[in-house]
């Protein structure tokens, strides 16, 4: 079966205002819901975010961020208890860390524009373009959609609350967000001036189609 997916390409033009599908630039929060921070006190840095097309099932209309900490860069690693991601994985022990140094978002169509914009990532637009990626030979690409191209064996989780998480969205393997000169470097990363998510490795975001929380998204890794 071919699934709907997009491409995201980022666009070369900074942003000066906020937009809804950005790397970069003012995150799109509910109401009530705060800029994330990792345990270190860091507030997170702002990757991406997208509004996911409303024929991505069962997420379209949904908008999607993803944050992750400057100061921590490793590959995720799932906790399990009794075949599912433990409870409130988002917030969990991530040994040797006491909690994730990332966090991926689901938030309303009724999100709204942080009134800063993210300090250390590049602000720039992303245009979703729709592309054929059959599940015999899914693009490694950034996509919203579509089939994951596995770099290992496929790797599916089920929510604390007992849903299976659901795949809405691929990052490729050392994909690089250009920083503005002058903010604090990445350990680990490829370049002064870029960050990378979770070490460069591979990203399938999967999500609880539940809704159970907004940050009920499981990053899976592989290289
Ligand atoms: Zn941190
Ligand atoms: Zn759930």
């Amino acid at each position: 079966m071919v699934l709907p997916a997009y491409e995201v390409e980022i666009g070369t033009e900074p942003l000066d205002r906020p937009a809804r599908n950005s790397v970069g630039g003012w995150p799109h929060l509910d109401p009530g819901q705060d800029w994330p921070e990792c345990f270190c006190g860091e507030r997170l840095a702002l990757f991406f975010q997208v509004d996911i097309p409303s024929d991505v099932e069962p997420f379209g209309g949904d908008h999607l961020l993803v944050f992750h900490c400057r100061a921590h860069n490793d590959p995720s690693t799932p906790q399990l208890a009794d075949g599912r991601l433990v409870a409130r994985y988002w917030d969990a022990p991530q040994p040797p860390h006491p909690a994730p140094f990332w966090r991926v978002l689901i938030q309303s169509r009724e999100a709204r524009p942080a009134s800063e914009a993210e300090p250390s990532v590049r602000g720039l637009p992303l245009t979703l373009r729709p592309f054929t990626d059959t599940p015999e030979k899914a693009a490694q690409t950034f996509k919203v959609g579509g089939t994951p191209s596995w770099a290992q064996d496929p790797e599916l989780y089920s929510c604390a609350c007992g849903e299976d998480l659901v795949y809405v969205c691929q990052v490729p393997e050392d994909m690089e967000f250009a920083v503005h000169a002058g903010r604090p470097e990445q350990p680990d990363s490829v370049r002064a001036d870029a960050y990378v998510l979770f070490l460069g490795n591979e990203v399938y975001l999967l999500a609880c189609p539940a809704r159970c929380d907004p940050a009920a998204v499981w990053p899976v890794n592989q290289n």
